[in-house]
């Protein structure tokens, strides 16, 4: 018989959900907003000390209603890094707007500062105007360097957001990843730190700016007695029930922190004496990484690749998953400029990512551990 399965990331409820969701039926919230996304909102505030969180029905609306608070309109430019999902980046094109990919720098596998300050002097030299935001990611939990990345922002006048769908828990210098730029985004889609088993918020700094997210994402109803709209609006919050199953995976969200870094330590150690990979880790004091997804580099990818190694991993049903293909390299954003060199491609060539979630036990870690050591001593 095929050993058990081992996936990604898989979902991990905590045994409270039930109890909220419980809640919200016996008082008939079954409904859109409802308690127990106030009750979800100020927990996650608490959690990020930030004045005030939005909860949305996606990540992606989350980074899109952001764009949309930040004036991003036909004919405007937006910076995004270019290794990630493409959810950081398609909401640029739904505003009509064009995006501008940044490379990587290795360490973090995130936005690197120098290329986005050539990127927005280049940009405002060939258009004469600076592009009206800029997007980072904190790629598979790992922090960006977001406070070079806000001076760089600062010096030129140009809001960041910060997409930290895949870095709840994470820390830069001590503050939590989101929380620290002009709007943050985060995600509870199915696979992520936690699950609403869909969802996401958008983090913002003030009540003003968080009462007009919450107006553009409840269709821009103006205040009055009839329906009536002066701008364009969105379907983008959250549902009461959903919500209440968010508040129970916040019960537990520091415990799945803990454990997704203990996974990724168990696997250093585990392979620590395999001489052709390198597990990430934090590259110094500052950075403090949820570590969502553990993930590793191979130091030559000339007799074996990473792919081999998934084939390989899901032969025993252990799912692995190839790096995010930088966006710069996708059909659909041939057209896009695009500043760096080759590291972020070089980052997709050599990278895997690990089984990570926070229900695999100490003994399927090693189960993984073990075949990646053989898969490198049968070659
Ligand atoms: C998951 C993810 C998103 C989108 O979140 P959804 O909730 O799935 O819409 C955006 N950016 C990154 C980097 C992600 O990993």
């Amino acid at each position: 018989m095929a050993s058990e399965r081992i996936m990604l990331s898989r979902v991990h409820l905590g045994g409270t959900e039930q109890k909220y969701i419980e809640e919200a039926f016996a008082d008939d919230w079954v409904v859109p907003l409802g308690p127990h996304v106030d009750q979800f909102e100020h927990r996650l505030e608490r959690y990020l000390d930030v004045p005030a969180v939005v909860a949305l029905s996606a990540g992606t609306a989350a980074i899109h209603l952001g764009l949309v608070l930040l004036g991003v309109k036909q004919g405007d430019e937006v910076i995004c890094q270019s290794m990630t999902f493409a959810a950081s980046c398609n909401p640029i094109v739904y505003q009509g707007a064009t995006p501008v990919f940044v490379d990587s720098e290795p360490d973090t596998m995130n936005m690197d500062p120098v290329m986005l300050e050539r990127a927005i002097v280049e940009r405002h030299r060939i258009t004469g105007r600076y592009p009206k935001a800029i997007i980072p990611v904190d790629l598979y939990g790992m922090p960006c360097r977001i406070d070079e990345i806000n001076a760089i922002a600062d010096a030129y006048g140009i809001p960041v957001l910060e997409d930290a769908a895949e870095a709840l828990g994470s820390e830069y210098d001590g503050r939590k990843c989101g929380s620290s730029s002009v709007f943050g985004a985060l995600s509870f889609n199915g696979n992520k730190m936690i699950t609403t088993s869909g969802g996401g918020a958008l983090v913002c700094h003030d009540e003003e700016t968080a009462g007009r997210a919450k107006f553009y994402a409840t269709q821009a109803r103006e205040n009055r007695a009839y329906y009536y709209h002066e701008t364009i609006g969105y379907n983008y919050r959250l549902s009461n029930i959903s919500a209440a199953i968010g508040c129970g995976q916040m019960d537990v969200l520091p415990e799945r922190v803990n454990r997704r870094r203990q996974i990724r330590k168990l696997y250093a150690d585990m392979l620590s004496d395999c001489p052709h990979i390198k597990v990430q880790d934090n590259p110094d004091s500052r950075f403090n990484s949820n570590f969502w997804l553990s993930t590793i580099s191979f130091d030559d990818i000339t007799r074996h690749t990473p792919d081999d190694l998934r084939l390989y991993l899901a032969e025993d049903n252990i799912e692995s998953r190839l790096m995010w293909r930088p966006m710069h390299m996708q059909p659909v954003f041939a057209d896009a400029p695009y500043y760096g060199s080759d590291v972020s491609d070089r980052l997709f060539n050599s990278g895997l990512c690990l089984p990570s979630g926070s229900s695999l036990s100490d003994s399927d870690i090693e189960r993984v551990a073990d075949r990646i050591k053989c898969f490198f001593k049968q070659r």
